[in-house]
């Protein structure tokens, strides 16, 4: 099960704590957890290992929006900031466009993100 997270700058500091506050469930062996750059680092940081993929601006989360598309990412967790506009904003639609043409659970907030993993609990 390739669980995404992404994190806007200003949601970075929330996104480790969510992820600390949620490990006994995504240190499972069969969660893999695929990460835009930055927040990656952040996570492995954090004691969690990810596979990352390019920052958010260079194409990461087109990237993460073409692992949804292709079946590989089942759930992406994308803590985004709302009160901050991005460059990439055309690639962060993307994204959540896939997301609703595969039917990938995505959630753009922290309550949203506890209730999605409350499903992959035992
Ligand atoms: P980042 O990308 O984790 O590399 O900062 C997140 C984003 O801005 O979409």
């Amino acid at each position: 099960m390739e669980v995404a997270i992404i994190a806007h700058d200003g949601k970075k500091a929330d996104i480790v704590q969510f992820l600390n506050k949620n490990k006994a469930i995504l240190l499972k062996e069969n969660i893999k957890i695929v990460a835009t750059g930055t927040t990656g680092g952040r996570a492995e940081a954090a004691g969690f290992k990810v596979k990352k993929m390019l920052s958010g601006p260079q194409g990461g989360d087109a990237q993460i929006a073409a692992r949804v598309a292709v079946g590989k990412t089942k759930m992406v967790i994308f803590f985004k900031d709302p009160n901050s506009s991005h460059a990439h904003e055309v690639d962060i639609n993307m994204l959540i466009r896939i997301c609703d043409v595969h039917n990938v659970p995505l959630a753009t907030n922290e309550a949203t993100a506890q209730l999605l993993l409350l499903g992959l609990e035992d």
